[in-house]
């Protein structure tokens, strides 16, 4: 009870209500259910001329409105569910070419003193095993995740807990960038720390950016209110809805211009989610003038004695989730789309071409599980918050992107060069984004085949670096030789020379 009690002080402490109130307009947040859901009722003209004219829209890497973005989710007709598919394929072209970052998960913390339903680490699940790692074991992790695998980049994840505060938040980034992992001739390091987190106050969120984090994420889960309610108790802290919907609007105020939004598909009507995160794209295109860096969409996952994950009444099929992912990428074109390890192989191969542009690979989210066996694909059920569904090794994801002819990217240059917030829309929006991210791709990936490919990925990666480097030699010929130059120097031993 005494603990109960400190929890309830906790969230007191946390929630700075005059930090959502400057937010509303008229006491209202900018989720409108009742427009939403009539959307979604409403009959919308999904004829061919009205939903090409729409796909024409979205080739232009124009935002959709939420009406085209609703047409196009009432469309049936086989073939033109298809064509939307290919132009989803063709923004992610245009905007990103064929590149795929790559990151991996590392989960800090796994205690919360919230009890979302569908979370294996709710607190009140007893059947979870609790830890938070020390400075120390961070480093072990991170030592196994740049070292052994090669990863560059990192989504950290903690649970929200007066443990993991922002002190520990900010001690934990410093920890990961600080570690040099000798490899070959050089070392290996990460060099973007992503941060998925609780909402925090605009003063922490001050000290977070101290850190030097790349992108912040904070997934609303559902943007309906009544589910966001009934999945999410109200004596908690999660359980304020609106705290919640505008951490983003904090962290820009805070001077994070990169953010990632995301929903947990499963909680509630598919459709509604879809519209609910294109509301958030828009509000934060329209009032603090930059939109989302990337949009999450986890499918909702089995986790360890949370029967809710399993049995809500809206989980999403394989066919629905496709046209989600395809309908986002339409809706919002310019922004980066993750796909994550929740969903199996097969799956993630054949969502790739929807406009997908992040996904991770050897992912393990039980606390400490890295270091524990840096090769193995292992997971740790009992430490974690959900199932993982693809386990595959980062060597093996990369090779298959390979053959498909993706390049993985591991380029970490852009919030490095300031090439972020408003910079980084314009570029995307302009198409001109890849002209530094294809030479950084190239870099960073004739890097990692060098420290850490098998011999079958190194001889794939070299037809994928020789396609890549006579594109550049015949589109961007202006930086061709600085460009080659950092090349060769790269293949002779140099580390991280970048655009
Ligand atoms: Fe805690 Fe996040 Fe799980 Fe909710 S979803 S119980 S906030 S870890």
């Amino acid at each position: 009870m005494a603990q109960e009690n400190g929890f309830a002080e906790y969230k007191n402490l946390k929630i700075k209500q005059d930090e959502i109130d400057k937010y509303l307009k008229n006491g209202i947040d900018f989720i409108d259910d009742a427009k939403l859901e009539a959307l979604l009722v409403a009959h919308h003209d999904t004829s061919a001329v009205r939903v090409r004219e729409i796909i024409a829209k979205s080739l232009t890497i124009a935002t959709l409105s939420h009406e085209e973005t609703a047409t196009l989710m009432a469309v049936t007709d086989p073939d033109l569910i298809a064509e939307m598919e290919v132009a989803a394929g063709q923004i992610k072209k245009k905007v990103y070419d064929n590149r795929i970052v790559t990151f991996a998960p590392l989960y800090l913390s796994n205690d919360c003193v919230n009890n979302c339903a569908y979370c294996g680490l709710r607190h009140e699940n007893k059947a979870v095993d609790r830890s938070r790692l020390s400075l120390d074991q961070v480093k072990a992790e991170v030592e196994s995740l740049a070292g052994v695998t090669g990863h560059k980049r990192l989504i950290v994840v903690y649970g929200e807990h007066p443990d993991s505060d922002i002190d520990y938040m900010v001690d934990t980034i410093k920890a990961i960038y600080d570690v040099k992992v000798p490899v070959g001739k050089n070392f290996g390091q990460i060099r973007r720390v992503n941060v998925n987190a609780a909402p925090l106050s605009v003063a922490d969120l001050k000290k977070l950016n101290t850190a030097g984090l790349g992108t912040f994420q904070v997934f609303q889960e559902t943007y309906h209110h009544a589910t966001y309610s009934k999945v999410h108790p109200a004596n908690t802290i999660k359980g304020n809805y609106q705290w919640r919907l505008y951490a983003m609007h904090r962290a820009m105020e805070a001077g994070i211009d990169d953010v990632g939004i995301g929903a947990l598909f499963g909680l509630y009507n598919w459709r509604f989610e879809v519209l609910g995160l294109l509301s958030h794209a828009i509000e934060l295109e329209s009032v603090l003038g930059i939109g989302p860096h990337t949009i999450s969409f986890p499918r909702m996952e089995p986790a360890e004695s949370t029967p809710f994950a399993s049995n809500s009444p809206w989980l999403v099929s394989d066919a629905e989730f496709r046209k989600a992912i395809t309908v986002i990428r339409l809706a919002v074109p310019y922004t980066g789309m993750i796909l994550t390890a929740r969903e199996c192989a097969e799956m993630r191969t054949s969502l790739l071409p929807l406009g997908i542009t992040q996904t991770d690979a050897s992912s393990k989210i039980g606390v400490g599980a890295y270091a524990e066996s840096p090769r193995g694909t292992d997971q740790h059920v009992e430490k974690q918050q959900f199932t993982l569904g693809d386990t595959r090794s980062l060597d093996d994801v990369v090779y298959e992107l390979a053959t498909l002819g993706y390049i993985t990217s591991f380029c970490t240059a852009g919030y490095r060069c300031g090439r972020t917030g408003q910079c980084i829309m314009d570029l995307l929006r302009s198409g001109q984004e890849g002209k530094f991210c294809k030479l950084n791709a190239v870099l960073t990936f004739r890097e990692w085949l060098d420290d850490f490919a098998s011999p079958k990925t190194k001889e794939i990666g070299e037809k994928i670096l020789a396609m890549e480097i006579a594109q550049v030699k015949e589109k961007n010929p202006k930086v061709y030789d600085a460009f080659f130059k950092n090349y060769e120097e790269t293949r002779l031993g140099a580390r991280d020379l970048y655009f």
